[in-house]
């Protein structure tokens, strides 16, 4: 197996190394949607960044057991356990049962997912299917004495924890730095510790999710959901944990602590984190309703977009960038991207009619090493396109006879594109964007109607006109018996 593979460690702050725990299989672990809203296209670069890894790993040879977890439970609004639950107040506003809120947002998740050509992980474990895990992980912790009960809440002891293990290591923070830059606790707070953070939350009366515990009726928190389902499926010590940036310095940095004072032992050896697509500089979130919706962004139907993206340029688009370095969305860069994909894809299909000759006027190794070399560079998928773009100029000088290529070139340069932009990017030829195709379809229908209308009113100059302006824009239509047909002419 070929693996130079450097990853940067968010835990150490270097580039290391990749050497899996156990040679057999390679466990990644990825923090997943929160169910209660349409995914947003800052959270499918996180998802997609992911996918590029899996794909890179799987690439190398290495089996993979990957997990990535649906949040469908225990998400409060605040961020210090307090506030409403959000699945609960979206189902009131939706005259929704809150599962059928998981249900609907969880599919929505899944149809991205498949547009955008991510591979499904190999296990999508939800939270509400793990109680009883969060809940035997809760009382070892309390066992173990890192958690305390206060009336049917159940809190972990930062302070106590951090006398033995750094609290704030991943983001490499003391603690009194992070205890300064956190509210005091409030004459009702059931906290010891300003850091103090909830493993388990008791039910408010109207409350519908809501499962039997030791400590009464409630509901987990946030954080040991993805402790309890990373250690039940990939161990108490895995390879790698990802997620966006904006986990590190509290979910993340929650799951460590809980992992290790359940299990005695750090749960993870590569932390890996995605950084974060902005619009204008600002982080694109559900609540600083600056998101776009990717199905907005495939039709054009958006106030700062000037047309609609297929779902593979939008994914060449993220993948021009380094999945550490911030992307910011903006129209030039998406048409920029367009024409890439459209010359990458073109320099594909004119492999196919390149005549080869005697003698070769490559070297071909050179070109495979030098994206090899870009991939392990943890995972640099900017100088991986820069050398894909280099091959697709020595194909289309082969193809204007600038370029001799031996039968052999043809299929190593066929091989190297397949790999890489196919297999390891997840790029795919674009045939048709079904969303697009919806919305042209509903609009033509629209058009038909009105002008059945009008000919109704025998207004056949009027009818004749909006047949030939759409024929201009290659949309013809043929009037039959039973209506009128309309088709795109290539
Ligand atoms: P959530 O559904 O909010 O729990 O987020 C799901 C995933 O998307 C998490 O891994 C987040 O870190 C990630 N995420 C959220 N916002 C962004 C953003 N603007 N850019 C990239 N990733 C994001
Ligand atoms: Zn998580």
């Amino acid at each position: 197996m070929n693996n130079h593979l450097l990853i940067y460690n968010t835990l150490t702050r270097t580039k290391e190394r990749f050497e899996p725990i156990n040679i057999g299989i390679v466990g990644l672990y990825v923090c997943g949607p929160t169910v209660y809203n349409d995914v947003h296209l800052g959270n499918c670069r996180t998802f997609i960044s992911f996918d590029l890894i899996y794909r890179y790993l799987m690439h190398l040879g290495f089996k993979v057991r990957y997990v990535r977890n649906i949040t469908d439970a225990g998400h409060l609004e605040g961020d210090r356990d307090e506030g409403d639950d959000k699945f609960e107040k979206k189902a009131k506003l939706e005259q929704l049962e809150p599962m059928e809120i998981v249900q609907k947002y969880t599919l929505g998740f899944h149809d991205v997912m498949r547009e955008f050509n991510t591979l499904p992980p190999s296990i999508e474990p939800t939270a509400t299917g793990h109680i009883c895990e969060q809940i035997e992980m809760v009382k070892q912790i309390i066992a173990n004495g890192y958690a305390y009960e206060v009336n049917g809440t159940v809190y972990f002891d930062v302070e106590k924890y951090n006398l033995e293990f750094p609290y704030g290591q991943l983001t490499n923070r003391q603690l009194e730095d992070l205890i300064e830059n956190t509210r005091e606790l409030s004459g009702q707070d059931e906290k010891r510790g300003r850091l103090d953070f909830a493993l388990w939350i008791k039910v408010k009366p109207e409350q519908i999710m809501r499962w039997p515990s030791p400590w009464g009726w409630g509901f987990p928190g946030w954080h040991i959901e993805c402790s309890a389902m990373s250690s039940k499926y990939l161990g108490n010590t895995f390879d790698i944990h990802g997620g966006g940036m904006d986990l590190q310095a509290t979910h993340h940095t929650n799951e460590i602590a809980q992992s290790q004072a359940c299990n005695h032992k750090a749960p993870v050896k590569y932390w890996m984190h995605t950084n974060m697509l902005t619009v204008n500089g600002v982080r694109m979130s559900k609540t600083a309703g600056n998101g776009f919706l990717p199905g907005e962004l495939f039709t054009g139907n958006h106030p700062l977009l000037e047309k609609g993206y297929s779902p593979m340029v939008v994914r060449f688009f993220m993948m021009q960038t380094h999945y550490r370095s911030t992307l910011d969305f903006s129209n030039d860069a998406l048409q920029a991207s367009e024409k890439g994909y459209a010359r990458l894809m073109a320099a594909i299909k004119t492999l196919d009619k390149i005549k080869p000759s005697s003698t070769s006027g490559i070297q071909l190794s050179g070109h495979e090493k030098a994206c090899h070399d870009a991939m392990n560079d943890d995972f640099n998928t900017p100088v991986l396109i820069a050398e894909l773009f280099e091959a697709a100029s020595i194909i289309n000088s082969a193809n204007d006879g600038k370029t001799l290529l031996t039968a052999d070139d043809i299929i190593g340069l066929k091989k190297l594109m397949h790999d890489f932009v196919f297999d390891v990017l997840g790029l795919k030829p674009q045939t048709s964007n079904t969303l697009n195709d919806k919305a042209l379809q509903g609009v033509m229908e629209i058009i038909l109607e009105i002008r059945k209308e009008i000919k109704a009113k025998k207004d056949f100059a009027a009818s004749d006109k909006l047949r030939d302006d759409l024929g201009k824009n290659n949309i013809s239509i043929k009037d039959t018996k039973d209506g009128a047909i309309w088709t795109v002419q290539e």
